[in-house]
């Protein structure tokens, strides 16, 4: 049970650049209310992020009522404006109430209304479906307050309707659950499961951001368990793992146990793929679920890691320093400690190994020994002078860091020119001469 002292209308922290957009709508005959996530974190005494208010103004009416202040219109036939209060962007959005939902996802049409009950029939769940008014407290139609003490999240009205409606609204739960810790009421997680196969008709920018909402939350090990037959629509590669036990767990299980041991979302969500025997696999669930360009690149190469891996020596340990940075280099390594540990059978020499290349890496760090080609004494016209053409001149220049770096080189030019010249018999033209 959590206390919840501050569900006492009078004592509910509403900072005062909001409360005056508050004050103002009130004061001008409209109602108005702090609603949604902004009251429920507001209500937990957690962090907010950003803040909603509903009110039975009509858009151009907000517009006009805040013209002493930037307002953007958002989505104005949704009936959202925007007003930037103290650089904090307030969501207004007129009451409203939804037609029928062909696609899953959106209604067809929007209407609004004065009522504010109606308005919080449409919102999706119990601890959602709050509103606070300076005046007149708490509103709770659905039973919001108890369900927020208790940590329920419960489905408002029908819960196979609600989700069969916006198919998006069970990844929101299992975000609440995954960020507050929440259990899920039965009806509603047994309407979310019959559901699931919905999820094919919400957009994957939606999907990607729900599911790294979860995967960087507390508790997404435990969401991620439990309602492992949903997490596998959206994850369809995970889903064979499920029977394929390895002693007590399964291999689902185990590659849960991997990604609670790593700290960011897409190095966990790198965790969940690690062990799938699938070519690329990465680089096709990041690129499906339409993460940037960088991130694509990043969890492809953490997945894949898992077969490309440095040996511990200086020069390999060089190498996969050069080619991945260290950031990204150390995100491979805590994958690579988190995946040896999981394991069922202990591998001490792995173990071992890794402990060596970490060794390696945090002494070439120390020593300044990352160098990146702009830092050599040389560049590529001083290789055109001496002859070089082409590919040469990039290969003899990644040969010069090499040497620089592993080898303890001096970097100055003379010492340089003079390395090219003795390592000799190399072409100066040509196709790319790769040193192992
Ligand atoms: P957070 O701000 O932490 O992302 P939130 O619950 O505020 O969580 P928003 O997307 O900001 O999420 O939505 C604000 C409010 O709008 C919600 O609290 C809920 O009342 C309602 N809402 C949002 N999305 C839906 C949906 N798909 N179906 C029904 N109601 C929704
Ligand atoms: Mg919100």
């Amino acid at each position: 049970e959590r206390g919840l002292s501050l569900l006492q209308a009078d004592s509910l922290s509403v900072p005062p650049h909001i409360r005056s957009l508050i004050d103002r709508l009130n004061a001008a005959d409209y109602e108005c209310y702090v609603v949604g996530g902004f009251l429920r974190d507001l209500l937990l005494d957690r962090p907010t992020h950003d803040i909603d208010l509903a009110t039975s103004a009509l858009p151009e009416e907000v517009m006009a009522l805040f013209s002493d202040y930037r307002t953007i219109p958002t989505g104005l036939i949704h009936g959202t404006v925007t007003v930037l209060a103290e650089d904090d962007p307030v969501e207004v959005t007129t009451f409203r109430k939804e037609g029928l939902y062909s696609d899953h996802r959106r209604p067809d049409e929007v209407w609004f209304t004065k009522s504010l009950e109606e308005d919080l029939k449409r919102r999706d769940f119990t601890i959602n479906a709050l509103a606070w008014h300076p005046d007149l407290g708490l509103v709770d139609p659905f039973g919001g307050r108890t369900d927020l003490e208790d940590g329920i999240i419960r489905a408002v009205g029908r819960p196979t309707d609600r989700f069969h409606e916006d198919a998006l609204r069970i990844l929101r739960a299992l975000r609440l659950a995954s960020e507050l810790g929440f259990s899920i009421e039965h009806k509603t997680a047994d309407a979310m499961h019959d559901k699931r196969s919905l999820l094919s008709h919400v957009a994957s920018e939606r999907i990607r951001i729900e599911l790294l909402r979860i995967l960087r939350a507390e508790h997404f090990a435990f969401v991620l368990t439990k309602y492992a037959a949903i997490m596998t629509v959206v994850l369809p590669e995970m889903g064979p793992l499920r029977q394929e036990m390895q002693g007590e767990l399964s291999r689902y299980d185990i590659a849960v146990e991997r990604a609670k041991r790593v700290d960011d979302a897409e190095q966990r969500l790198a965790a969940l793929l690690y062990d799938i025997d699938i070519p690329e696999i990465g680089k096709t669930v990041a690129e499906r679920l339409r993460f940037s360009n960088n991130s694509v690149k990043r969890i492809d190469a953490l997945v894949s890691s898992r077969n490309d891996y440095p040996e511990a020596d200086k020069r390999s340990v060089w190498r996969a320093l050069h080619r991945w940075g260290d950031v990204l280099f150390g995100a491979i390594l805590e994958l690579r400690r988190a995946d040896l540990e999981v394991r069922v059978a202990s591998d001490e020499k792995a173990l071992k190994k890794l402990d060596a290349i970490t060794g390696i890496k945090e002494a070439l760090l120390q020593s300044g020994k990352d160098l990146q080609l702009s830092d050599l004494a040389i560049s590529g016209h001083d290789l055109l002078a001496a002859g070089y053409r082409g590919e040469a001149i990039g290969e003899a220049l990644e040969y010069l860091l090499l040497r620089v770096c592993v080898d303890d080189l001096p970097n100055r030019p003379e010492v340089l020119l003079a390395e090219l010249e003795t390592r000799g018999g190399e072409a100066k033209s040509g196709s790319p001469h790769i040193h192992r």
